[in-house]
């Protein structure tokens, strides 16, 4: 069991081409003959921004939608249309990315292909503003609680995966 008080990962970056204004990545799962190609579409900005230390969201603002009136809390993570109303959704940044440990679940062996070190904290947050809990991992190894506050952290540059990886979570 690594008993570093850090979570490591144990993914490398993974490569992307730009088509359009959307990533396609490429994930070698199977060697070079087996990669996996996929595109993030119009949800790329989420994963260009994680790369840059910010958190995106969407949000509706269709003043006819049926649930928001166009006065929407943000999705995270991001859709590309309002799951209510079907209209585009508007991106916006989380300005506080921070909030509190809402459920957590402590992983001590992970199933073939997991990409995050054991043990370590799987981890639902609750960040004001955001109409959805987030579901992330914790960095920190020491003992949490419900209700613990967290701040978000982000890889960037050259430790980047380019994947939802590159979103976690810290202790406050
Ligand atoms: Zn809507």
């Amino acid at each position: 069991m690594p008993n570093a008080t850090k979570v490591k990962l144990k993914t490398t970056p993974t490569k992307f081409e730009v088509k359009g204004e959307a990533w396609v990545i490429q994930n070698p799962r199977f060697g070079p003959e087996g990669t996996h190609y996929h595109t993030y579409g119009m949800l790329t900005p989420y994963f260009e921004g994680l790369t840059k230390g910010k958190l995106l969201g969407t949000r509706c603002v269709n003043k006819k939608c049926p649930i928001s009136k166009g006065k929407s809390e943000l999705w995270l993570p991001p859709r590309a249309d309002c799951p209510d109303c079907h209209q585009s959704m508007e991106w916006s940044e989380v300005k506080v990315p921070a909030g509190y440990i809402y459920a957590y679940t402590h992983v001590k062996a992970g199933g073939t292909g997991l990409e995050i070190e054991t043990p370590y904290y799987q981890i639902d947050v609750k960040i004001p503003g955001v109409a959805t809990i987030v579901k992330s991992y914790l960095l920190d190894r020491k003992p949490i609680k419900i209700g613990d506050k967290v701040r978000a952290g982000f890889r960037s540059g050259k430790a980047a995966t380019h994947t939802s990886l590159d979103l976690y979570f810290e202790l406050v």
